[in-house]
């Protein structure tokens, strides 16, 4: 205050005035005086004041009022000093009623007013600077578009600042007491305690950034948070300004997307796209996996360009991207009515009329071939331009990892190449760089489809081999052998197909419907008075169907045919995984009466061990043992453990590829009982099993039963 401080000494007596006037003048104060109440506020309102010293005792007003009035008149910041009776308790406590600042109690030192009344001033301007203080900071916040909260060191709210309470994650009010962790998703109280773990350690931090999805939208915050020190020995408090950083990622994002998409079709770019297959190299290197990079040309674009112009060229451009996608929907598989797991692919636009997908997670070269056949398929859809239809086709090359090339920029090269090839075979079609893999693929996709076909019309047939029963001298039981014999391409063997179809998860209904066929011959037999145990075969991938047991007594049921009258024929390979539910559906089947045989027993490496715990019925010695027989020494020995395996752990032994009377000999002579081969009888119809059981069979006389049986094999 660069004035004079003015006072308005308000007193009726004279002598007191005087002297009051001196003192303080004497201080330095500009002193107004004031006989009594009516004359203090007639002079206050002549001339405004910035201290009142007033006598309690007056005639015309008592001092009490006066204060009263000058209170409501000057407001609350006027400092009223009330000049009261030494002890007298009662006019001190009044005149702090009516609205004193503070009180001098008579009789007064003159000597020490003056300075009294400096103190007084001092606090008074104290409180004036805290005020302007107070309002500066008000406005402050108020021109600061930010959330600012205030939280404890434990991320509690103490008291916050929401201009946009659309920003807020709760309603303002709900806020203070709470901690952020219970007002905020998990990800960005995280970056609230970080940041005030910073701040606590630095001062100050800046830079935490977190996503808040509001009921209006999805917002990006930053935070700047400075430690705010408390009372001694108290922990601080942090600041915390949260701001909406939305515009400026959204113009990173769109940055980013000039940066690494290409504008007319949305795509990534060139750039984007050899960053994403060297990221998948490696990743794919690490866990050895295959991919195959795809390279597309449209066939026919730059002739739709140079005719119907620029703009006609970007609308197929666009409408190419579109199909390229659709052509990687999910929904696409589900309408072939496949569950195998979708292909993950990531498109992109080279330049021009250059397309690349890249495959990932490719179990085959036909995962590849697939997608591009979809391509091809949705490309050779006409492109509608202004009412006119334009019809146009892709060329397509494939390069794999890791077989073509080992970095991204290599594969897409390889995959440029073989698309040439692509073009230069006439365009529309798709080839692999390596040229001998082409070839097998659309073998092997032309394949699936007939499959697919062969299964929905019915093509498969089971004929049945016996297995004879050498004590007996007669037929032990079948095993039921698939036959797909193609109209065009004449009789196509089991080992033709079955791998494919495991590959493809077509065995799971092939086997299905061999078991159902199988069944239902055997309970035939069965009702027309030759109960005949038969066997089928199981692959792998069906042994690992958790519905397997569920079908196969839905098809006991269906069939009639008695569970011991079921054997099942599985591969050493596919039940020696030491895994609790192999054990479980062996002993499922078990408990139920249907058997269990090891195919091709001997080619694996099932420990006697591994054997004990299996609930199984049957060892087939596989037919590469018996092949030797009776000369190879190696093979006999072979033969000789396996049946001694088996007869300590209670299991009959079948002996597969009996083709000579001299095998079929040796092995009655190892006591092997049950064998089974060309020798006795080939594959044939279920038509022919009947007679075949009321035969009779001595391995003591040689050729002439041989004959007789090889006439009753119809071979098949
Ligand atoms: P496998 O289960 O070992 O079946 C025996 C195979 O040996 C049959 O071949 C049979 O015709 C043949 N064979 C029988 N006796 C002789 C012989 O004396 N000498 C020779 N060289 N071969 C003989 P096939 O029918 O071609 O079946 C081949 C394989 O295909 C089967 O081997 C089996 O693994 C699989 N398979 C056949 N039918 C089915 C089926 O319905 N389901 C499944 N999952 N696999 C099947
Ligand atoms: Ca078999
Ligand atoms: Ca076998």
């Amino acid at each position: 205050m660069t004035a004079a401080m003015r006072i308005l000494v308000v007193d009726d007596d004279a002598t007191a005035r005087i002297w009051m006037r001196a003192a303080l003048s004497k201080a330095g104060f500009a002193v107004t005086l004031a006989v009594g109440g009516e004359d203090a506020l007639r002079q206050f309102r002549a001339t405004p004041c910035d201290m009142v010293m007033l006598d309690v005792d007056m005639p015309d007003m008592s001092g009490y009022d006066v204060c009263a009035a000058l209170r409501a008149e000057a407001g609350e910041l006027l400092p009223i000093v009330m000049v009261t009776g030494m002890d007298d308790l009662q006019s001190v406590e009044r005149a702090y009623e009516s609205g004193a600042t503070d009180f001098i109690a008579k009789p007064i030192n003159w000597a020490l007013i003056g300075h009294r009344v400096k103190y007084l001033e001092r606090g008074y301007q104290a409180m004036l600077d805290l005020r302007a203080a107070d309002a500066r900071n008000a406005a402050i916040l108020k021109a600061i578009p930010d959330l600012l909260f205030e939280l404890d060191a434990e991320g509690r709210y103490v008291n916050y600042h929401s201009p946009r309470s659309d920003l807020l994650a709760a309603p303002d009010e709900t806020f203070v007491g709470k901690t952020v962790a219970e007002v905020l998703p998990a990800h960005a109280a995280q970056a609230c305690m970080t940041a005030l773990q910073m701040a606590q350690s630095g001062g100050s931090s800046t830079g935490q950034q977190f996503e808040l999805v509001l009921p209006h939208g999805t917002f990006w915050f930053e935070l700047s948070v400075s430690r705010k020190s408390n009372g001694p020995g108290e922990a601080p408090n942090f600041i915390v300004l949260s701001r909406d950083i939305t515009e400026r990622k959204q113009a990173e994002h769109s940055i980013r997307q000039l940066a690494f998409f290409d504008s007319l079709t949305g795509l990534p770019n060139r750039q984007a796209f050899l960053d994403r297959v060297d990221r998948e190299v490696r990743r794919a290197q690490h866990n050895a996996g295959q991919l195959g990079v795809l390279f597309m040309d449209l066939d026919g674009f730059k002739t739709v360009n140079d005719t119907l112009g620029h703009n006609a060229g970007d609308q197929i451009l666009q409408a190419a991207a579109d199909r390229l996608r659709e052509s990687i929907r999910p929904t696409d598989l589900v309408a072939r009515g496949t569950d195998e797991a979708y292909a993950e692919v990531e498109l992109a636009r080279l330049g021009g009329d250059e397309f690349t997908a890249l495959i990932l997670d490719i179990k085959r070269p036909e995962d590849a071939l697939a997608v591009a056949q979809r391509i091809h398929h949705l490309m050779r859809q006409p492109f509608v331009l202004d009412g006119r239809q334009v019809m146009l086709s892709a060329s397509i090359g494939v390069a794999l990892f890791p077989n073509d090339g080992a970095d991204a920029a290599t594969l897409l090269k390889h995959a440029d190449t073989a698309m040439y090839h692509a073009k230069e075979l006439g365009r529309d079609n798709c080839q692999f760089y390596s040229a001998a893999l082409t070839q097998t693929a659309m073998e092997r996709m032309d394949l699936e489809a007939l499959l697919r076909t062969a299964l929905e019309r019915n093509e498969f047939s089971v004929v049945y081999q016996p297995q004879f029963d050498v004590a007996a001298g007669r037929i032990h039981s079948v095993e039921a052998l698939i036959r797909w014999p193609h109209p065009l391409r004449g009789l196509i063997a089991p080992l033709d197909f079955i791998p494919l179809a495991e590959e493809t998860g077509l065995i799971l209904p092939i086997g299905q419907w061999v078991l159902r066929t199988a069944c239902a011959d055997a309970a035939r037999w069965m009702r027309d008075g030759y109960p005949l145990r038969v066997a089928v075969n199981l692959s792998p991938l069906q042994f690992k169907d958790p519905k397997l047991v569920q079908m196969v007594l839905d098809i006991l049921t269906e069939t009639g045919l008695p569970a011991d009258l079921l054997e099942l024929e599985v591969t050493e390979g596919a039940v020696m995984a030491d895994n609790p539910a192999t054990m479980a559906i062996l002993t499922a089947f078990r408990d139920c009466g249907v058997r269990f045989a090891l195919d091709d027993f001997g080619t694996g490496y099932s420990s006697l061990s591994y054997l004990k715990r299996m609930p199984l019925s049957n060892l087939k010695v596989d037919r590469s043992f018996v092949s030797g027989l009776p000369d190879d020494s190696e093979n006999r020995a072979i033969v000789r453990a396996i049946l001694a395996m088996a007869d300590s752990l209670g299991l009959s032994v079948t002996a597969e590829g009996v083709e000579t009377l001299e095998q079929a000999q040796a092995l009655k002579t190892m006591a092997c009982n049950l064998l089974q081969g060309y020798y006795f009888s080939r594959p044939v119809p279920a038509a022919a099993i009947p007679e075949l059981l009321t035969r009779r069979w001595s391995l003591d006389a040689a050729e002439p039963q041989r004959a007789s049986a090889s006439r009753l094999s119809v071979e098949v």
